[in-house]
């Protein structure tokens, strides 16, 4: 039966076994990248745009793995959390991080605000906040020189005690932005409630601000609404012309996107930076 079973659904278990096979490699691979800290750090800079001048970068990781190639962070972040390896993973993408604000002290770039991304699951552990100072103690880092984008599930899943942790982050120093906004449910009316210093508007939005008005519409709405609550408002992925002429039109304070930079490693943004001021 088994024999039968193995010829009938030939097709359908020789890929479902690929699957798992790249699911197991995966998962072994990426304990063994997290303990060989095998990552690196891709830097996307963010413009003002009345004044354009580079506000921060994003930092976005990146994995080169021997046998998997490139993996995508949309694909092994979320497995991270999945398999109980976000944490770790986490931790050595923050001390990366330090390691380039170290380099970039030694080459006079003293104040540069570096945003990083924070996992719901990393986020919501209860010594959240002593670990992640513990790593910035170690490498002499101070939180001023942070930001941390949580994204608004985070932010709405987690209600107790979220906005007490928020303000002692905010108190030590980091500056807040919350990710990825306009997907999830979030009542707008719950923003005032976390001390925000941004908003960062999803880029499916932005994708759509010049061909879409109901989504003009909605870009135009959260951009006062931030407003109001002395927020500044980022928008993300931001490739044209166009839509940086009606982003500054609405009043947004900063555009990321490709229009400006892709996400590029740390040599090359010493580089983007000599050129910007050149200009
Ligand atoms: P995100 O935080 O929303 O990051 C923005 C994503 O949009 C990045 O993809 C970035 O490369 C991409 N992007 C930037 N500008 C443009 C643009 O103009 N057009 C388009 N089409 N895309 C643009 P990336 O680097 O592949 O990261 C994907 C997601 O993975 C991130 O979304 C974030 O949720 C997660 N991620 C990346 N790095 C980290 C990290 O270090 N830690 C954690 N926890 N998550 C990370
Ligand atoms: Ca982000
Ligand atoms: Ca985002
Ligand atoms: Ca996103």
């Amino acid at each position: 039966a088994k024999q039968n079973g193995r010829n009938q659904y030939a097709f359908y278990f020789e890929e479902l076994e690929s699957d798992s096979k790249r699911l197991l490699l995966l998962e072994s691979e990426l304990r063994k990248a997290i303990q060989k800290k095998e990552f690196t750090i891709y830097y996307q800079p963010k413009v003002s745009i009345e004044k354009q001048e580079i506000i921060g970068v994003e930092a976005l990781v990146r994995w080169q793995n021997e046998k998997l190639g490139f993996v995508s962070p949309g694909e092994f972040i979320p497995y991270a959390e999945d398999a109980g390896l976000i944490i770790p993973l986490s931790e050595v993408i923050i001390e990366k991080v330090c390691l380039d604000i170290i380099d970039w002290r030694n080459k006079g770039i003293l104040n540069l605000l570096v945003s990083i991304n924070i996992a719901s699951l990393h986020f919501q552990q209860d010594d959240f906040i002593e670990r992640i100072n513990s790593i910035l103690m170690q490498y002499n880092c101070s939180p001023r020189q942070l930001e941390l984008e949580v994204t608004e599930r985070t932010i709405m899943n987690d209600t107790e005690g979220i906005v007490e942790k928020l303000i002692k982050l905010k108190n030590m120093g980091f500056k807040l932005s919350i990710d990825d906004f306009g997907t999830g449910y979030s009542s707008l009316s719950y923003l005032n409630r976390f001390p925000l210093n941004y908003l960062k508007i999803d880029g499916s939005f932005i994708k759509q601000i010049t061909s879409l008005k109901d989504k003009q519409a909605i870009v135009d709405c959260i951009i006062l609404l931030a407003h109001r609550l002395h927020i500044k408002v980022v928008a993300e992925g931001v490739e044209t012309k166009e839509q940086v002429k009606l982003l500054k039109e609405m009043d947004c304070d900063i555009i990321q996107g490709y229009y400006y930079s892709r996400p590029i490693p740390s040599k090359e943004l010493l580089d983007f930076f000599e050129l910007w001021e050149i200009h």
